[in-house]
């Protein structure tokens, strides 16, 4: 698309992915946050509430808007609504993102964040996937320390697949067991990465 070099940056909760995009972002990459995107995408308003809303009924609003916990919770055990949803969800997603990718300058570095990229049924096609991976201790720890229980953060982990399954699925690995330095160091490295094969693209 525009000749752009398309990322997809996944890994589990607290594995460290907010820091990371914020970094690539101060690099000179274009980034979007693809959880965001689907929030937006049927907040009260667009075309995808009403679509949200013909299909699951009213009892899913809170306050006027989309309780995204009701909906999870209803798709939950039941594969038939998961991919109703999905099939209300994705194309608009798709679009928003290409909309985004349409207003960048030709040659631009995209990082899409996208925690769920290895467990969901949405076919991505990006240049370089890249994934986070650290222990679960040390994820639980971080996460722990910004304010999650210990009962939500069990909960997020089990409903997420694992580091080996987004690894599978990787072309670069971050391993952020370290400090922040290391972590942002080895961003760099990736980034210059990307710089290379964005120019032997073009
Ligand atoms: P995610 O977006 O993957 O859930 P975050 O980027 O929000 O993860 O990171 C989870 C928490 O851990 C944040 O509070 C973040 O500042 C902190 N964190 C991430 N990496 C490190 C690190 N290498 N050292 C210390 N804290 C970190």
């Amino acid at each position: 698309m525009r000749d752009l070099l398309e990322v997809g940056l996944t890994g589990g909760i607290g594995s460290g992915k907010s820091l990371v995009v914020d970094y690539f972002a101060r690099l000179g990459a274009a980034t979007i946050n693809f959880d965001l995107v689907a929030r937006e995408v049927i907040a009260r308003g667009s075309e995808g509430f009403d679509r949200v809303l013909a299909r699951f009924g009213d009892e899913i609003l809170t306050g006027g808007e989309i309780n995204r916990a009701a909906l999870a919770a209803l798709i939950f055990d039941d594969r038939a609504a998961r991919a109703d949803l999905e099939s209300i969800i994705h194309p608009l997603v798709r679009a928003a993102y290409a909309d985004f990718c349409s207003v960048q300058a030709p040659h631009t570095i995209v990082v899409a964040e996208i925690p769920l990229l290895v467990e969901s049924t949405y076919d991505y096609t990006f240049d370089r996937v890249i994934t986070i991976s650290a222990d679960l201790a040390i994820r639980k720890e971080r996460l722990a320390a910004r304010g999650m229980s210990a009962a939500q953060i069990e909960a997020r982990i089990t409903a997420q697949g694992t580091d080996p399954e987004r690894e599978a699925r990787a072309d670069f690995v971050i391993h952020n067991n370290g400090d922040i330095d290391s972590l942002l160091r080895n961003v760099e490295q990736i980034f210059a990465a990307l710089v290379e094969l964005n120019s032997g693209k073009n």
